[in-house]
């Protein structure tokens, strides 16, 4: 006999997004299970940069990191130029997470409150009926065997895979495929290094098309010797980060009598958010709805954001006694005005930024043609404004780069066109149609101004 479950909550995956709603849903007095592969002591192990901005916490409320979850505490981020002549600096507080006691913190909330963890297990299927998803079956490896989990609202909260979501029908929403283009393809590993780090409390980007095409590689201090050092490269153009990090970034100076303390490759969604996140009684959160910064991957404030976003929709839902499209459809505009508007926009900076040169990347940066303030505007608000190009334009010395000028002038009127059409997201189902078609048509109208195939 095949040991059945019920819940009111079922969530599959137990990285940050599915523990922080986990434990949400749990201090409301509902019953949630949370599936997760790993073994209790292995939660919270995740190839990453770690790096985190504060700004999350407190919105969230969600405690600061702190104690030994913290290896170091970040004050500003170092963007630098191909040639490295010339950096951006982009002031903000932030911490380099230890990844692992920071998900073992977020497990320890989730279980303090009552959540159920089925650790050393995984979902191996769905069941629909009258387009409901009434039962997942699972196998759990500390039974050493399949059980059913049966559930009011299911969870997919299993990161890049979206183990659940790509097991539901197609003419389903949230089932959406990721095109590898969408994805960057990383390698880090963590290294002590043999020198001190100058100004430890800097992370370091470096755009290179060269070196990372369609991304960048970075240098993140964990302390003064400790670093966590990686690269992404844009996904389905068949490049192997592993070899470039070995190629280009181990012969740095920096790195010489270095020792290896871990490593590792991933995946990392780069895209727009999911056309919505919820569907039926299935919401999806996390890098399962593609929920990560489109221009840096940074993924755990976002993802946390859409845990939040869900748990008010699922408390909604649960409440009103009626789990549906139209009940959870909250989990949208909440998660669009925390974060998703800003994401839709970023999104057009990523195809923008994937098709210039490192020519053209000197010239922006070395020029300061976007400053250090711009820059943290549009890195805070998704917002393009751009004075400086204005003035540019008029002036007759800087002709010769006025068609990457008039770019950059469309570039600033679609992201404001796409944050402004994602503000208008559709209040219920039914407006989803016409408003994914007239967000494709900006994408299209986009890709032909600037000439992009
Ligand atoms: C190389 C790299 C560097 C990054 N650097 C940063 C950074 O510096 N800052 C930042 O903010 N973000 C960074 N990110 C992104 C960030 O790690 C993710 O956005 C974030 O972890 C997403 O959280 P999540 O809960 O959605 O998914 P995950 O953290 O991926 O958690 C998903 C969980 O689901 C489990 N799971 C998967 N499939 C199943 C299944 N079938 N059954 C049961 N369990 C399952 C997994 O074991 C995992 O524990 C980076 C990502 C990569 C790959």
């Amino acid at each position: 006999m095949v040991a059945r479950e019920r819940y009111d909550v079922v969530i599959i995956g137990g990285g940050v997004s599915g523990l922080f709603l986990s434990r949400l849903i749990a201090e409301k007095g509902y019953s949630v299970a949370v599936v997760e592969m790993k073994p209790m002591n292995k939660i919270g192990e995740k190839i990453c940069g770690d790096a985190v901005s504060r700004k999350y916490f407190a919105k969230l409320g969600l405690k600061e990191p702190m104690g030994n979850e913290v290896e170091n505490v970040v004050k500003k981020v170092r963007i630098y130029s191909p040639s490295e002549k010339a950096v951006l600096t982009v002031k903000g507080e932030g911490f380099e997470l230890n990844r692992k006691t920071f998900g073992q913190r977020l497990l320890k909330e989730a279980l303090e409150s009552g959540a159920i963890v089925l650790d050393n297990s995984y979902l191996k299927k769905a069941i629909i009926r009258n387009d409901v998803v009434t039962e997942v079956t699972i196998h759990d490896g500390n039974r050493g065997k399949d059980v059913v989990l049966e559930g009011r609202v299911f969870v997919d909260a299993s990161g890049v895979s979206g183990a659940l979501r790509t097991k539901l029908p197609n003419h389903w929403w949230i089932s959406e495929k990721i095109n590898a283009s969408e994805t960057a393809v990383a390698y880090r590993e963590i290294r002590v290094l043999s020198k001190d780090i100058e100004d430890y409390d800097a992370l370091r980007i470096y755009l290179s098309q060269k070196i990372t095409p369609g991304g960048y590689w970075w240098f993140f201090p964990k302390g003064p010797r400790k670093v966590n050092i990686g690269l992404g490269v844009q996904g389905g153009r068949g490049l192997n980060p592993i070899r470039i990090f070995y190629e280009y970034i181990v012969p740095r100076k920096v790195l010489k009598e270095s020792k290896i303390v871990s490593y590792g490759s991933g995946v990392v969604p780069t895209r727009k958010p999911l056309k919505t996140l919820a569907f039926s009684n299935v919401l999806v959160i996390g890098d399962a709805a593609f929920t990560a910064n489109p221009i840096h991957g940074g993924g755990i404030g976002p993802s946390l954001t859409s845990a939040w976003a869900a748990f008010k929709a699922i408390v909604n839902a649960l409440e009103l006694g009626m789990v549906s499209t139209e009940t959870l459809w909250i989990v949208n505009k909440l998660y669009i005005e925390a974060y998703g508007a800003k994401q839709g926009s970023l999104d057009f900076l990523r195809i923008f930024l994937q098709h210039l040169s490192d020519n053209d990347l000197n010239y922006l940066i070395e020029k300061k043609v976007i400053s250090d303030d711009e820059f943290l505007e549009i890195s805070t608000t998704g917002d393009l404004r751009l004075s400086l190009v204005e003035k540019m334009l008029k002036a007759i010395k800087f002709i010769r780069r006025t068609s990457l000028l008039f770019k950059l002038r469309i570039l600033a009127d679609y992201m404001k066109k796409a944050k402004q059409h994602y503000m208008a997201y559709p209040n219920s189902p039914e407006g989803l149609p016409k408003w994914e078609s007239k967000l494709l048509k900006l994408y299209r109208g986009f890709e032909s101004k600037l000439s992009i195939t």
